[in-house]
């Protein structure tokens, strides 16, 4: 054992990360053990709920198989929306590669169930980024918007506790869709667990039953025992570049919900007429499936380098969000630096730590959808895809990072130090 000590040092050593960074990371690790088991826990139990559903479904290998031209009878399509219908536990699923990303997803979700004259109401504060062209709420060509849908919003109390009397009035006869996302996004509110969620759907189903409930799951998957579509939530919906593609889907995104959305959702992807008949899956089904059976693993990677990069940035006297006791219910983890050159040179080293592009040095630019500069971080497989090791933050106060993803728990483990030895090298930050 101790010979295997020895040698990881001389490694780490081998690529930039002195002893003095190495053992800050042991610290950590120590401190650790009782979080990382629970996670194994979830992701043995969500294991099982994935491989269930491969089986219930009878996946076969032709269903690893594509379709191309139109894609009629596409087995394996079909299969493969029947098999996250029985993960999420919901009537009905849509998977596609002809879902661009987790936006679009959204969007689709948002413009099939809603028709002019309705209106959205966000009882959980200010959507995701890119959110906010979707709906209008920054004028944006094609929003809903154009469409006359309004937009209402409610705002989350000071302790990121939901205003249940402010969502009670902002409900009136317009309203027709309530969009509930788990994630923190680019805040630094908490991310919502899904008791949470479970407890503000019951609530406002108990004002209006009629009213629709969609969640944006994206990077919640696989976090927990249970997801959100378990409790009332009539869609909920996510990027397969994220947690479910496992790190191998190119390209994609799911709506899990009730029959009657995802019809709707269907004929506003393709074509009125035509709904999910046509798409053809090209060859796309292997990597979905290979990936939706890794994603259980993959998350908890992810999740335990969220976990051991908020414990090595609370020693370092940085405010994280969760911090590293916090609960979990995402993969993202924030890290405030109220610095630009601190959060720069933490994306710096994530992109040096790489598989891809190493080489690279990635600088702020104007990102399609989001209102200030973004430095971005990914050195993947799959071009941007956050399930894998990445990091991004807008320049903006508070200057946060946020960091994500990691196919394997040891790369965010060397990720992580990497940064820390780049802080390190620049005078940024002192370690003992
Ligand atoms: C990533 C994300 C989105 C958008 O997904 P893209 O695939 O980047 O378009 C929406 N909502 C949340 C909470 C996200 O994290």
């Amino acid at each position: 054992m101790s010979d295997i000590s020895f040698s990881l040092t001389e490694y780490y050593k081998n690529f930039g990360i002195e002893d003095s960074v190495y053992k800050l990371g042991e610290e950590v690790l120590n401190e650790c053990s009782d979080r990382f088991k629970d996670i194994d826990r979830i992701s043995e139990l969500n294991q099982i709920k994935v491989l269930k559903a491969f089986c219930d479904n009878k996946v076969s290998e032709a269903c690893l198989l594509g379709t191309s031209g139109y894609g009629y009878n596409d087995l394996g399509r079909e299969t493969l929306e029947k098999v996250y219908a029985s993960v999420f536990k919901t009537e009905d699923a849509i998977v596609r590669p002809q879902i661009t990303c987790g936006t679009h997803a959204l969007s689709l979700a948002l413009s099939a169930n809603l028709r002019p004259g309705d209106e959205l109401l966000s009882p959980v504060g200010k959507p995701y980024d890119t959110l906010e062209e979707v709906i209008g709420i920054r004028e944006s060509k094609g929003s809903l918007k154009e469409y006359g849908i309004s937009y209402r919003q409610v705002d989350l109390l000071k302790d990121d506790k939901f205003d249940l009397e402010g969502i009670k009035q902002a409900i009136n006869d317009r309203t027709k869709l309530v969009t509930i996302q788990r994630s923190k996004g680019y805040q630094t509110r908490k991310s919502f667990s899904v008791k949470e969620i479970a407890e503000l759907i019951k609530f406002i189903k108990d004002v209006n039953p009629g009213l629709k409930v969609m969640v944006d799951n994206c990077y919640g998957e696989f976090t927990d025992v249970c997801e959100p579509s378990e409790f009332g939530a009539d869609m909920t919906v996510g990027s397969l570049i994220k947690n479910p593609g496992g790190g191998l889907a190119p390209i994609g995104g799911y709506i899990v919900g009730t029959k009657e959305c995802i019809e709707n959702i269907a004929y506003r992807l393709t074509s009125p007429g035509l709904g999910r008949e046509v798409g053809a899956s090209l060859d796309t089904l292997k990597s979905f499936y290979q990936g939706l059976f890794l994603s259980p693993t993959v998350s908890a990677s992810a999740l335990k380098g969220a976990i051991f990069a908020a414990g090595i940035y609370e020693k370092l006297g940085f405010e994280c969000v969760p911090g590293f006791k916090g609960e979990r219910n995402d993969i993202i983890q924030a890290v405030a630096f109220h610095d630009p050159n601190k959060l720069i040179t933490f994306c710096e080293a994530i992109q040096a730590a790489s598989p891809i592009d190493s080489f690279v040095n990635p600088e702020p630019w104007d990102m399609p959808g989001y209102d200030s500069k973004v430095i971005m971080a990914a050195g993947t497989f799959v071009s941007g895809a956050s399930i894998e090791l990445s990091a991004d933050g807008p320049l903006r106060e508070p200057y946060a990072a946020y960091f994500q993803g990691g196919i394997t728990w040891p790369h965010v483990k060397i990720g992580i130090l990497n940064t820390v030895q780049a802080l390190k090298n620049k005078g940024l930050i002192d370690i003992k």
